[in-house]
């Protein structure tokens, strides 16, 4: 029997540990927290389902449904309330909506378009004009997400719409983030239209025969913890928990060696399923070269914050499914749900609640007391929603070092990644730093990474 250990257990760990059960083989999972989810973490406070990490997950990508599906929750699956669907975005002192028929950055509705007050007159010309650009066939290297919408739409476009949509995903920067890697749709749209306007609407002309319609964003009524549940127990006749730190992982005698903070496990295979720069430092006497190329994959950290309030004396007008801040507009809030409004189930009729999320802010946010944090974020919320109410519980997660950053080159450098691994026989990749950052992306490429070791092929990356 070969031995399978993984290191991390979070979802791209579980999924591995899952699929692999599946198939009858078992594997050690090493989890250093004293829970599995990684940063997949759900509490009920008052009733209220707080989400500390990840609250949904995009409907167009399909593993995670179908995982789901498989662990048999297909009727605890909720969507959001996309009747209710505005986003409002700040800027000069006020919340504006976001214009009807946006596909991300990309307008695709002449008339919200025209009437929006949250893009000048040049913006929305250039816009039109857009409409009219010639389909490039060079192969383009690949650039920042903020040069090529500023290259189609403009500078307000990526400050006011690029800039706040991408921080709310990666809680990142659009002048570091891969356009190739973060908006690979927009980068095919460009080859073929030229328009990325023109592009979407003939993508959604073809998908509107095809599809289903499905609401943007689904979740699990009980949360996203619900799942994990669901998946260690349904791994749990072929999976042993250990709850201990991997400090490496080597070769010794054909098999791997995995050192711990107790007893070292020798393995056939080996999924790290943790963090890039984690797996670097695991693999640094193995091999120095894959050591440093995994250690080059920024990570951004985050914190959320929770605030619950009772109904009756909740002083603020919520509409829509909340706010997001540009980062010129910018002291720490980055985005807030309005999670009753956002999702049913999950909000009791007599409470309010709002998740906060402090994106790249949350690097400076680490380090402060709950207290400072939350009285940060109140005063914020005072500022921008004229709330003054004293919430009845708060909760603030914080996330260091967990938001996998796409950046300009990301593709080349998974490739390299990769083509290492490969020269490894038996060791595989999982997580948020490869193929997709998403809770389904990781779904995924942990489902991969099992298929591979069941079939003994080598390495673990395969594509989208
Ligand atoms: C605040 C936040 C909000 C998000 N929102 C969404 C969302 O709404 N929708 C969406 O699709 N995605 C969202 N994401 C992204 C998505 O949740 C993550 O990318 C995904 O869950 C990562 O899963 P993972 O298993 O790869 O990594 P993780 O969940 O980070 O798990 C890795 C695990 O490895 C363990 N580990 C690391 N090193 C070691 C070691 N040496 N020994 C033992 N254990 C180790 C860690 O303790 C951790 O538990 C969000 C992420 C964050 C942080």
């Amino acid at each position: 029997m070969r031995r399978v250990v993984i290191i991390g257990g979070g979802i791209s760990g579980l999924s591995t540990a899952y699929h692999l059960a599946k198939a009858g083989v078992a594997s050690t999972l090493v989890e250093r927290r004293p829970r599995l989810g990684g940063v997949i973490q759900t509490d009920t406070v008052e009733g209220c389902v707080i989400e500390a990490g990840p609250d949904s997950f995009l409907s167009a990508k399909p593993a995670a449904l179908d995982l789901i599906r498989e662990l048999g929750m297909g009727e605890e699956v909720i969507g959001s309330n996309d009747h209710l669907r505005v986003t409002y975005l700040r800027k000069g002192g006020r919340l504006l909506p976001l214009p009807d028929g946006l596909m991300l950055m990309v307008p695709t509705r002449i008339l919200p378009m025209v009437s929006t007050r949250l893009l000048g007159w040049p913006t929305k010309i250039r816009m039109g004009l857009e409409c009219f650009r010639r389909p490039r066939d060079t192969v383009s290297q690949d650039r920042s997400v903020a040069d090529f919408i500023r290259d189609h739409y403009g500078q307000e476009a990526v400050d006011y719409l690029a800039e706040p949509l991408l921080a709310g995903v990666y809680g990142g920067d659009p002048e570091q983030l891969s356009v190739t890697s973060v908006l690979a749709l927009f980068v095919d749209l460009e080859r073929k239209y030229g328009s990325l306007s023109r592009g979407v609407l003939h993508q959604r002309r073809s998908a509107a025969k095809s599809a289903k319609a499905r609401p943007l964003f689904q979740t699990l009524r009980g949360g996203l913890g619900s799942l994990i549940e669901k998946l260690a127990r349904a791994a749990s006749s072929h999976m042993t928990v250990v709850t201990d730190e991997a400090a490496s992982v080597e070769r010794q005698g054909g098999r791997f060696l995995i050192r711990l903070g107790g007893e070292p496990v020798e393995a056939d295979a080996v999924v790290l399923a943790c963090q890039a720069y984690e797996a670097g430092e695991l693999l640094r006497s193995l091999d120095g070269t894959l050591a440093e190329q995994l250690g080059t994959v920024p990570y951004n950290s985050s914190v959320t914050v929770s605030l619950g309030y009772k109904r009756d004396s909740f002083d603020g007008h919520l509409h829509g499914f909340g706010f997001l801040v540009p980062r010129k507009e910018r002291r720490r809030l980055v985005a807030c749900t309005f999670v009753g409004t956002k999702f049913p189930y999950r909000v009791p009729d007599d409470k309010v609640m709002l998740r906060c999320f402090l994106g790249s802010a949350g690097e400076s946010a680490l380090g402060d007391s709950d207290q400072t944090v939350v009285s940060d974020v109140r005063a914020e919320l005072r500022d921008i929603l004229g709330i003054a109410a004293e919430p009845a519980f708060a909760r603030v997660s914080r996330w260091p070092r967990s938001m996998a950053q796409y950046t300009v080159g990301h593709k080349r450098r998974v490739e390299a990644i990769e083509a290492r691994v490969k020269a490894i026989p038996g060791l595989y990749l999982a997580g948020n730093a490869y193929t997709g950052i998403g809770v389904p992306d990781c779904a995924r490429m942990g489902k991969q990474a099992a298929e591979k070791i069941v079939s003994n092929e080598p390495a673990a990356l395969a594509g989208r």
